[in-house]
Parts: C-alpha cells; sequence; structure tokens
C-alpha cells in the first residue's frame, strides 16, 4: 500500500484535488482553507512564496496518535522543505544563505482561538551573522530574530507576553524613543539574549524550531479556547487543523522593498479600480498598526512602477479567477513581488451594489448570482438618509429601542402632532415627534417630522405602520424613555432632554442619540442598482404591490417599482382635519337621514381620494380596503371627553353661557361609552362594521365606483378591486357582495360605464382560512392581513406583545423571531397554506396576496413565493427590498 501523503507542496494542490476525488471542499478539509487557497494561488501562476502544507490528517493522526508524528510525516516534510530551498535557492539553517519560514494554522473554517503564527523560524546567532554579513542590515537581522524568540516563546512555550513586552518597554524608555523601530541595533541584540533567557527552552537548531512549532500547532487544534469556539460556532471538532510552512519575505530590506495591503475594486463606492495603502521598507504589521502613515496605492506607481503593474494585473487574475473582489496582502522584497494572501473583499452596501452589477456585465458572474450577491436589506441603504461615519464616533447613545422604520433622523423634539407640523411647516425646523404612542389623530404631526419615537407600542403599532408607510425613521417602543407631557421633557440615561432640545434618531438599528448628527443621503435611482432590481425582476415570479393611501406614496410606490396596490386603509382618509367633524357625526347620529347627510358629505372627499389613486396607479390594479378599525377610535378618548366637561362645567358654574357645548361633550361621552368595548381588536370593526351600518359600505363603494368612471372618462385605465376586512364566516361576505354589487351597478347605471373590478376578502382570521373553500365561493381574490393572522394565530395582542412578554420570549429563545416580523412558518405559515389550497381548490385563477408587514420581510417573501402566492405588498419604501428577495426566492425555488 502506498504511504500515506502528510504534505503537500504549495504547487502539489492537483495532488490534494486527485486524492479528495476533485472536489474543492474535500481539498479545504484538507489543506485548510488557507493551504488551499495558497495551492490555488500557486498554480494560477501567482507569485507566492514557496512553501508547502502539512495535512489536517497528519494532525489528527498526531492527536490519535499520543502526539507523535504519523509515520514518514517528518521525512515528508523533509523531502517539501528540500523543494523550498531548491525554489529558492536559499538553505534552511545554513548561515551562507538563510532561508527563513513562518508557521502558520489553517483549519477548513477561519477559527480564531487556535495557535496562530511563529514568523522568522530557522533563525539563531550563527544564522543571524551570516544573514548581517548579506544584507549589511544589522537592525533589521536582529529585530527578525527578537519577533521569532518572542512568538516562539508565547505560542510555541507558553510564556505570557507581558514579559517580552515589559523588556521592550524598558529599552525603550532608556533609549528615550517611542516605537521599535526607533531601537538601534545594539539594543535588539541585547533584547534577543534577554528574550532567549525568558524562553529557555528556545532550541538553537532550526530544525528543532521548525518540528516543535508545527507540533504546536496540531496541539492547539484541542486547546480551550479552540475547543469553546468550536462549541460556540457549530464547528466538528474532528476537522483538525493544517500546519502551513512558508518562505519570509521581507518588505523592510531597503528602499526597493515595500508591503501593503489592496483591494480589487473599491470597497466604499465599488469603482473598478484596485485601491489601498502601502508602505516603503516596512513589514506588514506597520500597515496595519498605522504607526507611519501609509501611501495610497496609485503611488506605487511613481515609486515601483513595475511592481505596481505586476500588482495590477495579478489583482484582476484573482478577481477572474475567483469571480470576486478581492482583498489581497502583498510584499516587495528587493524588486521581487509576492502575494501572501486573497481572500473575498468585505464592502458597503453601495459597493456591493455595483460591484455585482459589473461582475455580471464584465461576463465574471450570472445575473442570477448577481441578483444572489446583494442582501436584500442592503438596498435598503440607497432608500433612507444614513448617519455619517464620522459623526456617530463621537455620537452620545441614549437608548435602543425597536427599529421600526429604517433611515436617520435628526430634529428638535416636539411632544405633541400639532407642534410638530408648525414647528416643521411653518417655522421650518425639522422635529422629531416624540410621543408615549401615537394615534390616527397624530398623523398630520408624523407626516411632518422628520422622524418619530415613542416610549410604548410594537412592530405593527400605529406609530410603526404610518411609519413606515411615509417611509419616515422610527424607532418605538424605547421602554426606558421617561415621557413627562406635563414638562413637556424626555428622561433617558440620566439624562433629560427638554421640548425643542436636538436628538437623532436611526430607525435602521433603533438608536437614539444625543444632540445633532450629520446624515448623508444616498440615491435610489444610482444606476447599479437600476441594473440589479431589472435583472431581479426577470427572475422573480412573485408580483410586488405597494400598500398606499394617498396619491404621493403611490406615486413613489411605482417610481419604486410597484405594480399596484395591494391594501389602501380607506379609514385613514377619515381622520384629516376636515373630515372628522363629518364621520363623527355619522357615528352619533341615532337619525337615518341625518346619517346619509353626513355619508353624503364624505362622499366628495373619499371620491376624489380615489381618483387621485386611480390616476397614479393607471393601467394597475388597486386594491381598496373598506373600513376596518371600531368606530370608537374616531371619537375623542373619554378620558379627554371627561376632562372637557369638568371644564365645561366650572365654565358654566362661573356663569358663562356653556349649556350648548355641555350637551354636545355629553352627547359624544355617551356615544363613546356606548361604543366601548372590552376588547375593541376582537370587536365591531371590520366586516362586522359594514354589516351594522351597510349605508357605509354603499358609501364607500360608490366613492370607487364613481371615481373609476370618472377616470376612466379621462383615459385612466382603472383596476378596482374591492377588499373586505376581517371576515371570519361566508356568510359576512355574502352579505357585503350583495351590498356591493347593487351599489356598483346602480353607479354604473349612472354613469353609462361598464367597469371591470374583483370583489374579494383579507383572511386574517384562521377561521376565514380554515373555510378558505366556502369564502373563496364569494371572493375573487384573497389577501392575506398577517398583522391580525399573526395576532388571531398566537393569541397575541399585535399592540402590546412587543414592549411585554414577547420580548422575554425572544431574549430567552422561547421564540426564535418576533413572528409580527417574520412570518411563523409553522403555524401562521401552515394556515395560510390551507387558505392558498382551499381557495383555489374552488377557484383555481383566485389571486392570492399578503399585505400585511411581512409583505416587505426578506424571508416572509420567501415563504410567500414557496406557497404559490401571486403577489407581496408592503409599504413603498419596501418595494425594492421585496422585488430582489422575490428574485433571491425564485432562483432558490423555482416554481
Ligand atoms: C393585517 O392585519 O395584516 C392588515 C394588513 O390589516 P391592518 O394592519 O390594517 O389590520
Ligand atoms: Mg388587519
Amino acid at each position: 500500500m502506498a504511504e500515506t501523503k502528510w504534505v503537500y507542496g504549495f504547487d502539489e494542490v492537483a495532488d490534494a484535488e486527485k486524492h479528495t476525488g476533485g472536489d474543492w471542499d474535500g481539498v479545504r478539509a484538507l489543506l485548510g482553507g488557507k493551504g488551499a487557497n495558497l495551492g490555488d494561488m500557486t498554480r494560477l501562476g501567482v507569485p507566492v512564496p514557496p512553501g508547502y502544507t502539512v495535512t489536517t490528517e497528519a494532525c489528527l493522526a498526531y492527536l490519535a496518535g499520543g502526539e507523535e508524528f504519523p509515520p514518514g510525516c517528518w521525512d515528508q516534510i523533509e523531502t517539501a522543505l528540500g523543494r523550498v530551498e531548491k525554489a529558492t535557492g536559499k538553505r534552511f539553517g545554513d548561515p551562507r544563505e538563510p532561508l527563513l519560514v513562518s508557521c502558520r494554522s489553517g483549519a477548513k473554517f477561519s477559527m480564531p482561538g487556535m495557535m496562530d503564527t511563529v514568523l522568522n523560524i530557522g533563525l539563531n546567532d550563527e544564522v543571524a551573522e551570516g544573514m548581517v554579513r548579506l544584507t549589511g542590515d544589522e537592525r533589521f537581522v536582529y529585530d527578525s530574530y527578537r519577533r521569532l524568540v518572542q512568538m516562539f516563546g508565547g505560542v510555541v512555550l507558553g510564556q505570557p507576553d507581558e514579559a517580552f513586552e515589559e523588556v521592550l518597554e524598558r529599552h525603550r524608555h532608556e533609549a528615550g524613543v517611542a516605537i521599535d523601530s526607533e531601537l538601534s541595533a545594539d539594543r535588539l541584540k541585547a533584547i534577543v539574549a534577554e528574550f532567549r533567557a525568558l524562553a529557555p527552552g528556545f532550541p538553537i537548531d532550526p530544525r528543532q524550531q521548525l518540528r516543535l512549532a508545527t507540533e504546536a500547532v496540531f496541539k492547539s487544534w484541542n486547546g480551550k479556547r479552540a475547543i469553546d469556539y468550536r462549541n460556540a460556532a457549530g464547528i466538528a471538532h474532528d476537522l483538525g487543523t493544517a500546519v502551513n510552512i512558508q518562505t519570509m519575505v521581507f518588505g523592510n530590506m531597503g528602499e526597493g522593498s515595500a508591503t501593503g495591503v489592496a483591494m480589487s475594486r473599491n470597497a466604499t463606492t465599488g469603482e473598478a479600480k484596485i485601491e489601498g495603502d502601502y508602505l516603503i521598507n516596512a513589514q506588514g504589521e506597520d500597515v496595519v498598526a498605522g504607526i507611519r502613515a501609509t501611501k495610497p496605492l496609485e503611488q506605487l506607481a511613481d515609486d515601483l512602477p513595475e511592481m505596481y503593474d505586476q500588482f495590477a494585473a495579478i489583482a484582476a487574475r484573482l478577481e477572474r479567477h475567483y469571480r470576486e473582489m478581492q482583498d489581497m496582502e502583498f510584499t516587495v522584497e528587493r524588486g521581487k513581488l509576492w502575494i501572501l494572501q486573497t481572500r473575498a473583499g468585505k464592502r458597503t452596501a453601495q459597493a456591493a451594489v455595483r460591484i455585482a452589477a459589473d461582475l455580471a456585465d464584465e461576463g465574471l458572474i450570472s445575473r442570477e448570482e448577481a441578483v444572489m450577491r446583494v442582501k436584500p436589506d442592503q438596498v435598503d441603504f440607497f432608500l433612507h438618509p444614513q448617519f455619517s461615519a464620522e459623526s456617530l464616533r463621537g455620537a452620545v447613545k441614549l437608548a435602543k429601542g425597536l427599529n421600526v422604520s429604517p433611515g436617520a433622523a435628526v430634529g428638535i423634539a416636539a411632544f405633541d402632532a400639532d407642534l410638530a407640523e408648525r414647528w416643521a411647516k411653518v417655522d421650518g425646523k425639522p422635529t422629531i415627534m416624540v410621543r408615549p404612542e401615537t394615534k390616527p389623530d397624530d398623523v398630520h404631526g408624523m407626516l411632518a417630522a422628520e422622524g418619530i419615537l415613542t416610549s410604548r407600542g410594537g412592530r405593527t403599532s400605529h406609530a410603526a405602520l404610518v411609519a413606515r408607510q411615509f417611509g419616515k425613521p422610527a424607532v418605538v417602543g424605547v421602554a426606558e424613555l421617561e415621557i413627562d407631557m406635563a414638562a413637556r421633557t424626555l428622561t433617558v440615561a440620566g439624562r433629560t432632554i427638554t421640548e425643542g432640545d436636538w436628538i437623532s434618531i436611526d430607525g435602521t438599528s433603533g438608536a437614539v442619540y444625543l444632540g445633532r448628527l450629520e446624515t448623508v443621503v444616498p440615491d435610489i435611482s444610482d444606476p447599479w442598482l437600476m441594473k440589479l432590481l431589472s435583472w431581479a425582476d426577470e427572475l422573480r415570479t412573485l408580483r410586488v404591490r405597494a400598500n398606499a393611501d394617498y396619491p404621493v406614496d403611490a406615486e413613489r410606490a411605482r417610481r419604486y417599482g410597484a405594480e399596484g396596490i395591494g391594501l389602501t386603509r380607506t379609514e385613514h382618509m377619515f381622520f384629516e382635519t376636515e373630515r372628522l367633524p363629518l364621520v363623527q357625526k355619522m357615528i352619533m347620529t341615532t337619525d337615518p337621514a341625518e346619517r346619509a347627510e353626513a355619508l353624503a358629505g364624505l362622499l366628495p372627499y373619499q371620491r376624489g381620494d380615489f381618483e387621485g389613486l386611480f390616476r397614479a396607479m393607471d393601467g394597475l390594479p388597486v386594491i381598496i380596503r373598506l373600513i376596518d378599525p371600531p368606530l370608537h377610535e374616531f371619537l375623542p378618548s373619554s378620558h379627554d371627553l371627561t376632562k372637557r366637561l369638568i371644564d365645561l362645567k366650572v365654565e358654566e358654574a362661573r356663569g358663562a353661557a356653556v349649556a350648548g357645548d355641555i350637551a354636545e361633550v355629553e352627547g359624544l361621552l355617551a356615544r363613546v361609552e356606548a361604543l366601548h368595548e372590552a376588547n375593541p381588536m376582537l370587536g365591531t370593526r371590520g366586516v362586522r362594521l359594514g354589516i351594522m351600518i351597510p349605508e357605509l359600505t354603499r358609501m364607500q363603494v360608490r366613492a370607487v365606483f364613481e371615481a373609476a368612471c370618472n377616470v376612466t372618462r379621462d383615459g385612466v385605465k382603472v383596476h378596482p378591486e374591492v377588499m373586505i376586512p376581517l371576515v371570519s364566516h361566508v356568510n359576512e361576505l355574502k352579505r357585503q357582495r350583495e351590498v356591493l354589487e347593487a351599489e356598483a351597478r346602480q353607479v354604473m347605471a349612472e354613469q353609462g360605464l361598464e367597469i371591470e373590478y374583483l370583489f374579494g376578502t383579507m383572511i386574517e382570521i384562521p377561521r376565514a382560512a380554515l373555510t378558505a373553500e366556502e369564502i373563496a365561493q364569494y371572493a375573487e381574490f384573497f389577501s392575506f392581513g398577517t398583522n391580525d393572522l399573526t395576532q388571531t394565530t398566537f393569541g397575541i395582542s399585535r399592540d402590546d406583545a412587543e414592549s411585554g412578554f414577547l420580548m422575554r420570549y425572544l431574549s430567552e429563545g422561547i421564540l426564535a423571531e418576533n413572528p409580527f416580523a417574520t412570518l411563523d412558518r409553522n403555524g401562521v405559515g401552515k394556515i395560510m397554506r390551507l387558505a392558498v389550497e382551499g381557495g383555489r381548490a374552488t377557484r383555481p385563477n383566485l389571486e392570492v396576496g399578503i399585505c400585511g408587514e411581512h409583505g416587505g420581510d426578506p424571508k416572509s417573501i420567501a415563504l410567500c413565493h414557496e406557497l404559490g402566492l401571486d403577489y407581496v405588498s408592503c409599504s413603498p419604501f419596501r418595494v425594492p427590498i421585496a422585488r430582489l428577495a422575490a428574485a433571491q426566492a425564485a432562483v432558490e425555488m423555482p416554481r
């Protein structure tokens, strides 16, 4: 039987491939990530300092065999070393032409916690003297020697590094210098002697140095830190580590030497131009340590033009080979360029998009791959302002809450909507609206503000929904905020912010900062993003619609690529100042004639709203959902009314003529109390309201169809879809459909026009999903309202949960993910699957979508794709993200 091959030269990677059956993953397991990479670069013809890898199999055999090299292993190491000597023309341990090597560990996965590096192996007193004769640089030689003793002492012999650092510190002090590179050759010589005394086990024999360093790497696989790391990272314990022995090259051998790090493209902008930093006559750590000011890579073209050209060519070659932007380390030793390492480079969101698009255009990767390489959340970067890196550096962070609507916002704190609006609109001051929570009648302030900050509420709270829809940065549920509405102050982290003081919030991270940070604004029209999204559109099968209530949102949604509106919450229109009195009248009155009058007053407003939406979405479907929330939300709170009543009575006692006002407030209060429900979320809302007050349904339907007729006359193509919320029983839908059809027919007859439309329902109560076969007899489309569906499936209130026990569930791992942010696959997802199957069994061409907040969450979008939905609908600002996420789902799960 042939002897096991324990050692592979960097130039023998093809043999390793043969050994593992041509599988690159197998090569990485055998040679470790670093060894495989060095071998791969060598095969490419990249100048890598020669060396060899002792395999992970040798490591495992060594550890299993009682810390003995397996048979043949050391001989193979000797042979490999001989080949390195031949390749370099140097000899290990020979003072006349000394070869120095480094020893590094390298497991399949990069693993901090293992023995890392010993440099300059091969030096002793005799070799050092020989090197001084050769190089004429005594300083350099003894600095290299002291590094060897220090590293060997630390990582092989286990001496604490502080002992060595103390010696260095004393010598720096005595010499009156600040940094090691200013120490003289004589001092370094003395330091070597002192270091040797600190490391009595340091072997003089270079071969012994090599042997002990190799064994130390093997043993470090079972070191406590390495085991702890593997346990934490879920890495198997039976992989072993490889050892890489590599010729040392020196960038500090004079003016013709240099060392640096570089990226094959700009890591900030993605521009296809190499960038990096280097130092002439320096070692790698000098570049990283930042002691000397580095030079930008372009200057290498002047300093060492030939080296620059070679490096640029190699960077391009590595990029072509790995089909990815590379982050490289290089050294020039006396006019010869060496590449020490290459790996995929880290980059900003902006660079990630441009690099992916450019690599596809250059033919290095497919468009599919380009689409897969950008994370959906990176797209978000282009849609919102961000804090500049400089401003964050000195920022005082006050608290962290839920990051419900991304982007950075800066403004002066305003504690109510009217003030926020006045400051913003009249005085032109940017504001952050700060509230314990927001309510529908705060919307005008939220719209005027730069951002929203609340101490209560969760991911589907009013503040979060509205903020996301309008792309306002928002941080909610910051429990530590103590808002004192009477004093108009906010106290957090021991600081008190008074109304009018500057604060900054980051809706992307959830952080709240003191003062006025600087923001930078990226751009959705970035040409590379546009290109990447257009490729995503070609790949995806899910369509993407937007949740939009106002024409401006609809226009923005369309600019961002929405293919229709998936949800218009019509009740949002009821809160506008001039409409609210009519709404309140409609609710208050018991007289049918008066109610009809109030509704007639609302009709033109609603018609106008719908016309705007239809025009903005010309040619695309628009889902209009009939009113959803319980009526008491439109009335003032009983607390406010009671206070008002007391004030009025006091005035009356003082003789004011306020009897009429008192009667009005008493009436309102009586109605609020009559409408009061212990559980309004489970009360008279959604379709139940339409059944209680059919005139309301009629008015809304009339507004939809009159609007549709009006814009049709102007040549706009309308595709209205009328949607009924909160249905749980087929009979509810049947009733509403009768009302709708009669009214729609009447309007069309009056107008002399036929409008094609769809009638459908939200699926947001489990019973509706479970009886989808029946429901689909009356519904031409389903739209999953997963905010309510999650609430009703879990029995967790969507408004309170995120500030209470749910957070605990998440921190303790009872739930892995927040079900209000990411669809709960096993529960809610299962109910959705039943609904899709049941609905399509009755009506094969049933249109199915989602309009809950999950419609903008990439992971939930993947589930929607898997369930065979036709579209997802999300806030306009998440439309580009959803386009990319839908494409990624389609690539991963072809339908
Ligand atoms: C839902 O419940 O998911 C939904 C979209 O409706 P709303 O959030 O308006 O209740
Ligand atoms: Mg709902």
